[in-house]
């Protein structure tokens, strides 16, 4: 009986996760048994990724890898303790200040990942009685970190200034204002000089998440903040070191004072444990690279491959925004399907769906790096419009439509 009774405890979750599979909401883990400059063994086959977030490639840098032994050699594994504890090593300080100059700013605060940055910033900056406006397209730790805060939450309508403002006009106690500068699922851009302008004019914060702008976007690939310089105007920049960085982490940039207190009050800084010495060692030499000549190679080779993709698609007057095409699908079940065609070809690009996207606004967010040759692009670009004649009959184009 005891089997039983731990069945029925767990029965509700079987009814949501059979409805969730039912339209095509269901997720699932796929291994990667290799990889090799972009390339990936997935499932007993080589594709082509065109998903991952390594934008310039430095995942498989030799000279981050080089970084990573070394850093080992020099420190050893794990940090041991929390910063404040005795966790503090010379290679975070050296990282912070590298970020700090990258980003323009007084200083900066690495995080164990990007996602622990707004949830520790966030409630450190407003709480009860605050005001927290988002962007509608905003990432989930940014508003899951807005939540937590207790702030009443405010959303505007993507890039929408007449909301923002509105918003802005009624909003109570202490005001941030959260964007990422480049949408992580849409891949354009945030009106930022704007939306700066109007937050001066009523004395509110900025928060700008540039997880997908930097090392891509802007003078050294110091993100958007830098291409407009409204350095000096963004009161926190925050990123990761996960993405264009090729590693794993996150920080946030901006005035001492800020920084102090953030060591003393972000609780997702204070209680985990440091980031490895090791890797902040390699995360330094990293964005040192992005920053220099050979962050500017990769980020020609990388605006040349949007470029092409973007003609092939028939996408000829767009310009460069970010690494991110997203192939708007619309129905769910459809960009599955879509999906598993592409993975038969040869490219691998998982379907994104609701929750992370709205509902019906079903997509594959195609990604380019640095490392993509030509004929993989071109083969996408053919994979793309062999599976939407394949799939373009009735039921695709009407779940497309609807
Ligand atoms: C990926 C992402 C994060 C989280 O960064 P991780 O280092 O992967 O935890 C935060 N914000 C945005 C906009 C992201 O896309």
């Amino acid at each position: 009986m005891r089997g039983d009774e731990e069945g029925r405890r767990w029965e509700g979750l079987a009814d949501e996760a059979a409805a969730l599979r039912a339209v095509g909401l269901w997720r699932e883990l796929r291994r990667v048994e290799g990889r090799d400059g972009g390339s990936l063994e997935l499932e007993g086959r080589t594709v082509a990724g065109f998903a991952s977030n390594d934008y310039l490639g430095l995942a498989e840098a030799p000279e981050v890898v080089a970084a990573l032994k070394e850093g080992i050699d020099i420190w050893g594994a794990g940090a041991g303790a929390s910063r404040l504890v005795c966790g503090t090593f010379a290679p975070h300080e050296e990282l912070e200040a590298v970020l700090a100059r990258a980003k323009g700013v007084e200083g900066a605060l690495v995080f164990g990942s990007g996602f622990a940055v707004p949830m520790g910033v966030i409630p450190a900056l407003v709480g009860p009685g605050d005001t927290v406006i988002l962007d509608k397209l905003s990432h989930a730790c940014l508003v899951d970190a807005a939540k937590l805060s207790g702030a009443t939450l405010r959303v505007f309508p993507h890039n929408h200034l007449e909301k923002l403002e509105r918003l802005l006009a009624t909003a109570k106690g202490r005001v941030l204002v959260v964007t990422e500068s480049v949408f992580s699922m849409d891949g354009d851009r945030a009106v930022l000089r704007e939306m700066v302008e109007l937050k001066e004019r009523y004395g509110a914060w900025l928060l700008v998440d540039e997880a997908h702008a930097f090392g891509v976007v802007g003078p050294g690939g110091r993100g958007l903040v830098a291409e407009l310089g409204l350095e000096g105007r963004v009161e926190l920049q925050m990123g990761t070191l996960s993405k264009a960085v090729g590693l794993s982490g996150g920080y946030v940039a901006g005035r001492r004072e800020v920084m102090e207190w953030l060591i003393n009050r972000a609780r997702s800084f204070i209680y985990s444990t440091a980031v490895p010495p090791f890797l902040a060692h390699a995360a330094r030499v990293a964005v040192e690279l992005m920053l220099g000549e050979e962050g500017e190679r990769r980020r020609v080779r990388l605006r040349e491959n949007v470029a092409l993709f973007q003609r092939l698609m028939g996408l000829e007057e767009a310009v460069f925004s970010s690494a991110i095409v997203p192939v708007i699908v619309g129905g769910e079940r459809a960009a599955v399907a879509m999906s598993e065609r592409l993975r038969a070809a040869g490219y691998w690009i998982p379907a994104i769906r609701y929750p992370t996207v709205a509902r019906g606004a079903a997509r594959l967010r195609v990604t380019l790096t640095a490392l993509h040759e030509a004929v993989e692009i071109e083969g996408l670009a053919a994979g793309f419009g062999q599976a939407m004649a394949e799939l373009g009959g009735g039921e695709f184009a009407e779940e497309a439509a609807g």
